[in-house]
């Protein structure tokens, strides 16, 4: 079983960029956010839950996720959202256990944007953050996504603030216009290494 290491940081921080260099040196990443979007399709367990919650509008007749209805549902408010949290987050976390468990090499990256949010980081080795100014980080979004920075603010707000988060991590990556990022994430593969010869 590879240790989990967490990945971590606000909407367009640069998670899934890290992860990428991780991958590239040969580490597993398990992406909770995309993997979340899956189970939520295919997993019969959170299908049964998400419908007896929400109603069977969830689903189009077809079988398919209603995304756009549940997120007209979640978006603005904060006790359905926290409700969807509480029955898609538990099962990804189990699947990314279960994943973790079959690789075979010392650690693996499991990416989240919402892992303390989501208690995922209990258990974990330790948890890497990814930093970025919120101006950059708006506009990479708004690049990346087409999107305007009103929105891009919105789902910024359903997140617990940069501030905290960072702290609760044993490492941070600057991800900005200054730093170079790859010896940053050469430097912490150094620390997990000597962090597990240690456990
Ligand atoms: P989300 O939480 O929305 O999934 P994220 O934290 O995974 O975001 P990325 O998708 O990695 O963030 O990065 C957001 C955008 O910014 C992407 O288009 C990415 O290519 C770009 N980006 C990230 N880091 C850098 C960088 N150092 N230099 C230039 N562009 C970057």
């Amino acid at each position: 079983m590879a240790a989990i290491i967490g990945l971590t940081g606000g909407i367009g921080a640069g998670k899934t960029t890290v992860a990428q260099v991780f991958k590239t040196l040969g580490i597993p990443v398990f992406n909770a956010d995309v993997v979340a979007k899956q189970l939520m399709q295919n997993s019969p367990i959170i299908k049964a839950q998400l419908i007896a919650t929400f109603g069977d509008k969830v689903y189009a007749a077809t079988g398919e996720l209603d995304k756009t209805y549940l997120a007209g549902l979640v978006f603005k408010d904060a006790y359905q959202l926290e409700l969807l949290n509480a029955i898609v987050h538990p099962v990804t976390i189990q699947a990314a256990k279960d994943w973790a468990a079959t690789q075979t090499t010392p650690y693996v990256i499991k990416e989240a944007a919402l892992l303390f949010e989501s208690a995922a980081a209990e258990g974990m080795t330790a948890v890497i953050g990814v930093a970025a100014p919120i101006n950059l980080r708006i506009q990479r979004v708004m690049q990346r996504d087409a999107c305007t920075k009103i929105e891009v603010e919105q789902r910024m707000h359903n997140q617990i603030s940069d501030a905290i988060k960072l702290k609760l991590c044993d490492w941070v990556i600057e991800n900005n216009d200054q730093d170079l990022m790859i010896p940053q994430v050469l430097k912490i593969q150094e620390a997990i290494l000597a962090k597990l010869a240690t456990l």
